[in-house]
């Protein structure tokens, strides 16, 4: 089954997940259940509640708005709110493309806070080896 397409199809899944991976985030920022030191001070204590930027609590309004790991991308936050209002951003159709857009490009609101990867293309090396049967008759 898994060996019907073509292989340059291929990419075409990890790219979906990719995608999908980035708007989990955006609904974990909208809800605030994300990689904040704000939500691990309420729910994982085991965590460090700073940014790597030297800020002492990382909140999801530090990360969108001053945190300067993502100063470089943040002019796509602004294009839609110029202060960068949280409830339009969170909570407007423009808002949460900007949002998407920001996540994607930027990693924000990631475990590491960096961008991801894209997940490593399989190579003919993964491929689970066929069974023969054929063969084993003899
Ligand atoms: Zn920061």
């Amino acid at each position: 089954m898994a060996n019907r397409f073509p292989p340059s199809l291929r990419p075409t899944p990890h790219f979906i997940s990719l995608k999908r991976e980035v708007f989990g985030r955006v609904t974990q920022c909208r809800i605030g259940h994300c990689f904040t030191g704000e939500y691990y001070s309420q729910f994982v204590p085991s965590e460090g509640i700073d940014c790597p930027c030297g800020e002492q609590f990382q909140t999801r309004e530090h990360l969108l708005r001053e945190c300067p790991q993502y100063e470089d991308q943040r002019h796509v936050l602004e294009a839609v709110s110029r202060d960068i209002s949280l409830p339009e951003i969170l909570g407007t159709k423009k808002g949460i493309a900007a949002l998407a857009e920001f996540l994607e490009s930027s990693g924000a609101f990631t475990k590491t806070g960096k961008p991801r990867q894209p997940p490593k293309l399989p190579s003919v090396e993964d491929e689970p080896e066929l069974e023969d049967s054929d063969d084993d008759d003899g």
